[in-house]
């Protein structure tokens, strides 16, 4: 195969079978070709590999990838090799012979990527640097670049040697590359690799396919077996804070049925390779793992990620959740949430002798506490936490999912404001709540027994005191002011409610049910064939076990859906679907059309690749920022495209289009009549205004079946406002 000077575009669609680039893999591409030092902060799942990858087959000589995982290294190779692509690796796991192989190759000008540990290059006289530069180099890529920073969270001492680089090759071009870096990172990244002027592409931290979820952690285990059941198909990895709670839910989770292995890096080297490429392979369904679990793992169809304890900061959390949907397709992340976990974890936030970090680390920690009892859009929270805009309703967390009604709450919030300036807000929720219910308990100071408001609340339940107690706080009418034992305290927010009369709207407790949702599972232009998909995974696993690579690198699920939809019957149709490129469709066209064919014929199916739409919409849209998606959407309707169309068009589900309209809807660009009909609004006005604590489950439930949930979003957009 003849590859230099070949444009970018072909070599994504000859090489990796992909119609387009996505969102600024484009730019990002040509300016490595223009030799331009570039910095790229995208997320997990943005697709930066071909950031380089591609213009390293468009240039003459090898790139080379400085990369700290050695995992990742021999998926990455793997993954090119079968794509057809000339690719090594050289790190401490390769035996001496095996190195001076890939040496000899290196000098045969016969790689187009190497793949690097940065020890590597640490040696006498810079002589790795050296022999660099006896050989044809294209360009250098920095992967994790985070790495050499002391400001990111993942500081590794070996990528200083970096630092040498640019002394060594000041002309080659360097591509920096993370998912994670704040303003501060990204500055040293520049500074500690010498970039010269370099262009900076920052892409949306927002992972739109990713649906956030906190559920209580109370009992939960009942929860979590239901939902992996349900998941039966779906393989997903479960985080837990400690050795031995992975070992107790992994037992517990094989005990009930679910294929689930425990990891850990208590676990010898051996075992816990072999359960890692288990996992890998899908043979089996679910890895119970520390945080030590995922560092290196590329696998693209991990479809839920859940936290059985709490992460201990949010950049942990959002790299965690990350590994789920790498590929694009609908994924779900829940979060078991209890203050306890909080507690426990803050012990292990104290510094010995060090008062700065402990700092730091409990107040990441409450950020994390704040993420998971926030009402807010779960994606808005995360988004701003990286400094992000994002607008307050994404219709793809629970929170947005579950919008809970507002009641007009202002006399019991009165009560528990006066309870709290009673005793003189010095005291923590439990207690407030005990006064206000009148506990004869010890604990409660005499003198506050005399108070007015001493058991002023008898009458109600004390869950539904402590539910207005936390609203009250989650509101921003109190504080619970974590430095001091975390007694709750009046803001100005409260003070105007209790002595100004200010009116407080606060959900009214319910149990929060999570909606199961009318959308189809896959986002998806056109119905697929699920048989056949399942058939094409069978096939897929089947040459992945004889090759003994993970089933992931031969073809992702997105690939297999593609032919599950469009069901191509020849090599031509074949290489129109996504994944497929020249390469793979020689090597695997024939197993893979084969399976298509038979299933067709027994059907009397007959192809649709005629409904294959160019992609280039769709995938811009899954990665553009959220105002822009919102936008467009918003524009097409301007057009006078319905919203199916729309939804048709962007590949996005008619309720995603729905969501993005309901924020003009809110902010009055748009009104709500166009959009749903007069009658359907005042049955669903009818309906809240019949319940005053209702779930959206429920809600759509008591409503006639063709009143969607998008419908009753786009009304709550206005009854909210
Ligand atoms: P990152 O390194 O940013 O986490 P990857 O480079 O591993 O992401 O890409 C994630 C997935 O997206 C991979 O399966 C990759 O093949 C796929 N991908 C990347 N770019 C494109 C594209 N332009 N079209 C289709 N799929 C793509
Ligand atoms: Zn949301």
């Amino acid at each position: 195969m003849k590859l230099q000077q070949t444009q970018p575009l072909q070599v994504l669609q000859s090489v990796f079978g992909y119609d387009d680039f996505r969102f600024n893999q484009s730019a990002i591409v040509q300016s490595v070709l223009d030799g331009k030092d570039t910095v790229v902060l995208m997320p997990t799942g943005g697709g930066k590999s071909l950031c380089y990858q591609v213009p390293a087959l468009c240039m003459e000589g090898v790139a080379v990838v400085v990369s700290p995982l050695i995992a990742l290294m021999k998926d990455q190779v793997d993954s090119l090799r079968q794509s057809g692509v000339s690719a090594a690796y050289l790190n401490s796991s390769l035996s001496s012979y095996e190195q001076s192989v890939i040496i000899q190759q290196l000098k045969n000008n016969e790689l187009k990527l190497l793949y690097l540990a940065p020890e590597r290059l640490v040696g006498s006289e810079d002589s790795f640097f050296k022999f660099l530069s006896t050989i044809p180099v294209c360009l250098f890529a920095i992967d994790e670049a985070h790495c050499i920073s002391q400001w990111g969270h993942d500081f590794r001492p070996e990528y200083r040697i970096l630092d040498k680089l640019k002394i060594h090759f000041p002309t080659k071009p360097v591509i920096a590359l993370t998912a994670t870096a704040d303003g501060e990172t990204k500055r040293d990244i520049i500074d500690k690799l010498h970039l010269d002027n370099p262009t900076v592409f920052e892409n949306s931290f927002n992972r739109p396919n990713i649906q956030y979820h906190v559920k209580p952690k109370q009992r939960h285990y009942p929860d979590l077996l239901a939902y992996l059941k349900k998941h039966a198909k779906d393989s997903g990895i479960i985080y837990c804070l400690s050795r031995n709670g992975t070992e107790n839910l992994a037992a517990d989770l094989a005990r009930d049925g679910i294929s689930a292995m425990a990891y850990h890096a208590g676990l010898d080297s051996l075992t816990r390779q072999e359960r890692q490429e288990l996992f890998l392979r899908d043979e089996i369904r679910v890895i119970v793992a520390t945080v030590a679990f995922g560092m290196g793992i590329n696998k693209s169809n991990v479809r839920f990620v859940i936290h059985a304890d709490l992460p201990k900061n949010i950049e942990g959390y959002y790299q965690e959740t990350g590994r789920a949907g790498r590929d694009g397709l609908p994924s779900e992340v829940v979060l078991y949430y209890s203050y306890g976990d909080a507690i426990k974890l803050k012990s292990f936030a104290e510094v010995e002798g060090n008062a700065e970090q402990t700092k730091i680390l409990t107040d990441k920690l409450q950020q994390m506490v704040a993420f998971c009892e926030t009402r807010q859009c779960r994606r808005q929270f995360l988004l701003q936490y990286f400094g992000e805009e994002a607008p307050d309703f994404c219709g793809n967390c629970d929170t947005c999912l579950n919008k809970p009604q507002l009641v007009d709450a202002t006399i019991t919030a009165q009560k528990i404001l006066s309870t709290v300036a009673r005793v003189k807000e010095q005291f923590g929720l439990n207690y407030i709540v005990d006064v206000i219910k009148g506990s004869n308990s010890e604990k409660i100071w005499a003198e506050h027994k005399l108070l007015s408001v001493y058991g002023i609340g008898k009458d109600r339940p004390k869950g539904e005191w402590t539910h207005y107690a936390n609203e009250l706080v989650y509101g921003g009418y109190l504080l619970k002011d974590a430095n001091h034992y975390n007694v709750l305290r009046l803001t100005e927010k409260g003070k105007e409610v209790l002595f100004k009369s200010a009116k407080a709207m606060l959900p009214t407790p319910i149990e929060v049910e999570q909606p199961t949702t009318n959308e189809p599972v896959i986002y998806q232009e056109h119905p697929y064939e699920e048989t056949l998909f399942e058939l094409l995974k069978e096939q897929r696993n089947l040459l992945a076990k004889v090759q003994n690579v993970p089933a992931y690198l031969i073809f992702s699920d997105s690939s297999l859906l593609d032919l599950a939809t469009y069901l191509p019957l020849n090599t031509i149709d074949l290489a129109k679907m996504s994944g497929f490129g020249a390469f793979k469709v020689e090597k695997y066209g024939a197993a893979f059309l084969n399976v298509v064919q038979t299933y067709c014929q027994q059907k009397q199916l007959v192809t649709r690749v005629e409904l294959k739409a160019p992609k280039r919409e769709r995938k811009q849209g899954s990665n553009e920022k959220d105002n822009d998606s919102k936008r467009i959407s918003f524009d097409m309707w301007n057009e006078g495209k319905s919203v199916a169309e729309i939804a048709t068009a962007r590949g996005f589900t008619t309720s995603t289009i729905e969501g993005h309209l309901a924020f003009y809807v809110g902010s009055g660009e748009l009104q709500l009549s166009e959009l749903v009909s007069a009658e359907k609004q005042a049955l669903i006005e009818a309906a809240l205004a019949q319940w005053d604590k209702i779930s959206m489950k429920s809600l759509k439930e008591s409503l006639p079946e063709d009143i969607s949930y998008g419908e009753i979003k786009l009304v709550l957009s206005v009854v909210k406002g």
